[in-house]
């Protein structure tokens, strides 16, 4: 038990160590701690989205489309579809593939279950890859134990952690498969290149989330991008219910009503309120990217020399998108990460766990028996994995704070 913990969020203003560049106390944005993401929403979003309010048209429709055109341009592919999620850009994207029915598909275990449940609804057989301990990403070796145990896969969902990059076309050529049998789920990888391109064109389709605490944070919503016109016709298709046509044009003047049903969708649209606040985020995006990494550069300086505390190494080629700024913690330090969690906690700082792995839910744990040796990979990292508070609006002083708190526990 932390001695200190009565003085809980107190001590975080009161008792911090340090001083601003003006001489004054530490103080945190928010007077009971710092949060671990927020979605801001400044004035340019409020216009924007009373204007699509005040033009009468707040499902899918133009706005969808310009932000569809802005997002394909930012990361460099030449179709864009919007959708209302990043798991249903990967469902959707999936069943693009034609794959046959239960067909395997790899996926790290270190993820979010939103990706295997994408896998298992559109019809297909998930096998999870251990991951590296370091970057949590899988990589060739660990696709290759996991094809020791004979799985023939027919597809992989390939993972930049945290916006870490995965060398997507060397995990390609481990499990022998052309990259247009690779979908990237994105999730974290707004900002993020592999070698000198941007995540979104290089696999058969890419996966971006729009949730409420990643990069580009509308709140809800997803996108489908790809260089291949068809899977792109595909997509547009199956995210309102698998009808023939943009849905939402026969409401235009001149649209008709007549349409097929060509294979049974999803509905799964994204709406012109959420696209145009995504317009005017994908606007203030590579501020906010510059931001993040400056703060990860902050964090960096801070932490080093934190006992027990291993800071991410940024990667050797590429460009890391820092959705998440993910510290190990030694256990070795007498501190497990679970009791710093819990300590940051009663001192106001508000930490999160990237991911705890799939093979320990309930409802995957069957699938996780068919990989030999197990996840020791993903164990090890999870057991050491914690995120603090990261995003462009974390101030200076913030970072200072969370990295004088992590300190004080970690001396303790
Ligand atoms: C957030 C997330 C998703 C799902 O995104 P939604 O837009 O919430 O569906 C998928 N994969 C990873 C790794 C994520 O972090």
């Amino acid at each position: 038990m932390d001695p200190r913990g009565s003085l809980g969020k107190l001590s975080l203003v009161d008792g911090a160590d340090g001083v601003d560049g003006a001489g004054g106390p530490l103080r945190s944005r928010e007077p009971d701690g710092v949060t671990f993401s927020r979605a801001v929403f400044g004035p340019a979003v409020r216009s924007a989205v009373l204007r699509v309010m005040d033009s009468g048209w707040v499902t899918s429709g133009p706005e969808v489309l310009r932000f569809e055109r802005e997002f394909a341009r930012y990361v460099d592919a030449e179709f864009a579809v919007a959708v209302s999620s990043c798991t249903a850009a990967l469902e959707i994207s999936l069943r693009g593939l034609r794959l046959a029915p239960q067909a395997s598909v790899l996926l790290p275990t270190t993820t979010f279950c939103g990706a295997l449940n994408a896998v298992l609804h559109a019809g297909l057989a998930p096998v999870l890859v251990d991951v590296d301990p370091v970057t949590g990403n899988a990589t060739s070796d660990t696709v290759h134990r996991a094809l020791a145990a004979g799985v023939r896969p027919a597809a992989m969902v390939a993972l930049h952690l945290g916006g870490y990059p995965a060398p997507v076309a060397e995990l390609a050529e481990a499990a022998d498969l052309p990259l247009s049998r690779v979908v990237e789920d994105a999730a974290h990888a707004v900002g993020t290149s592999v070698g000198d391109r941007p995540v979104g064109g290089a696999a058969a389709a890419a996966c971006f989330s729009f949730y409420a605490t990643k990069n580009l944070a509308i709140g809800e919503g997803g996108m489908v991008t790809t260089n291949d016109a068809h899977l792109a016709e595909t997509a547009r298709r199956l995210r309102q219910h698998g009808m023939s046509r943009d849905a939402w044009r026969r409401y235009l003047p001149g649209g008709s009503w007549r349409y097929d049903v060509e294979e049974p969708g999803l509905k799964a649209n994204l709406t012109d309120v959420q696209a145009v606040i995504g317009r005017v985020l994908l606007r203030e995006l590579p501020s906010a990217q510059r931001r993040r990494q400056r703060v990860a550069g902050r964090y960096r300086a801070r932490l080093e020399g934190t006992r027990g505390v291993t800071v991410p190494e940024p990667p050797t080629t590429g460009r890391h998108g820092w959705h998440l700024y993910a510290v190990a913690i030694d256990p070795r330090s007498g501190h497990t990460r679970d009791e710093v969690a819990a300590a940051l906690s009663r001192r106001g700082v508000e930490t999160s766990v990237h991911f705890i792995p799939l093979h320990r839910m309930t409802a995957y744990r069957a699938m996780a028996a068919t990989v030999p040796g197990g996840f020791p990979g993903a164990e090890a990292r999870f057991e050491r994995t914690l995120s603090p508070p990261f995003d462009q609006h974390l101030t200076d002083i913030d970072v200072d704070l969370v990295c004088a708190e992590l300190a004080r526990v970690m001396a303790s």
